[in-house]
């Protein structure tokens, strides 16, 4: 699964670093036969650091206080994004379509499911429970997409970024790549505005954040515009998923 295009010390260091963190969710994934895949992007080199900004749209509305910076800052982002959310958005969806320069869509799935065919609910949120429901899932998703005017989705990312291994195979095997991540900006749009700035502010090169854009009531969202805007102002670059290498880690379980 592992690809070792770029491994390095500070790659496999923050690697490290991230797999701790999550450290008491493993013990439960492993029994479950779950996994939460990393995801790294080819860090920057000379031309200087790079991160990619990811921003789930998962249903409710949208945060134009996130939004309408990253047009006024020409800000690359990669959006996943649901056909529920879709439904309810068209104007926002249509901001994204009118900067294919800048934006990328990509599937967060037709109604949110998480792409697990082992347990019932993860989080609350009741699962696939089979690799057809899954299936059902990750095609509507990417057909919402392309009738609404956006290229085929590459990318598949599900609700709650935990999935069963057999669906991680077959999601694959439908030819899309697993949004992972490396840097949970927002843990769901749960947390403070100031605690979503740091981190954020504490990316590093290489690293893929993910946050939200569907939560414009919660202060999360003011924390991702305010971080995202102070991390561009000390250089760092943003790239989207489709613009640069990356390189998806060994499951979170597999070698822990
Ligand atoms: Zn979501």
């Amino acid at each position: 699964m592992f690809k070792p295009v770029f491994a390095g010390l500070l790659f496999l260091t923050h690697l490290g670093a991230a797999s701790l963190l999550s450290a008491p969710a493993q013990a439960n994934n492993i029994a479950d036969n779950l996994a939460e895949p990393h995801l790294f992007i080819k860090p920057g080199g000379a031309q200087g650091a790079q991160v990619a900004l990811t921003l789930d749209a998962c249903s409710g509305k949208t945060d134009l206080r996130i939004l309408n910076m990253l047009v006024e800052e020409k800000i690359p982002a990669t959006f996943f994004i649901t056909s529920r959310w879709l439904q309810h958005n068209q104007p926002a969806m249509d901001i994204m379509l009118a900067h294919p320069d800048l934006f990328q869509i990509e599937n967060h799935g037709a109604q949110h499911v998480p792409a697990i065919t082992t347990i019932p609910t993860m989080y609350g949120i009741k699962t696939a429970g089979s690799l057809e429901a899954v299936t059902k899932e990750v095609q509507s998703g990417a057909d919402a997409i392309k009738a609404a005017g956006a290229p085929q989705p590459q990318w598949y990312r599900d609700a709650t970024a935990r999935y069963s291994k057999d669906a991680i195979t077959h999601i694959e095997k439908m030819g899309f790549q697993i949004g992972g991540y490396s840097l949970n900006a927002d843990m769901g749009a749960s947390l403070s505005a100031g605690s979503t700035e740091k981190r954020i502010l504490n990316a590093r090169d290489g690293d893929v954040i993910i946050a939200h854009i569907n939560q414009p009531t919660r202060h999360a969202g003011e924390g991702v515009a305010s971080g995202i805007l102070k991390l561009k102002k000390r250089g760092m670059r943003f790239v989207r998923l489709k613009d640069v290498e990356s390189s998806r880690s060994v499951l979170s379980d597999a070698k822990h």
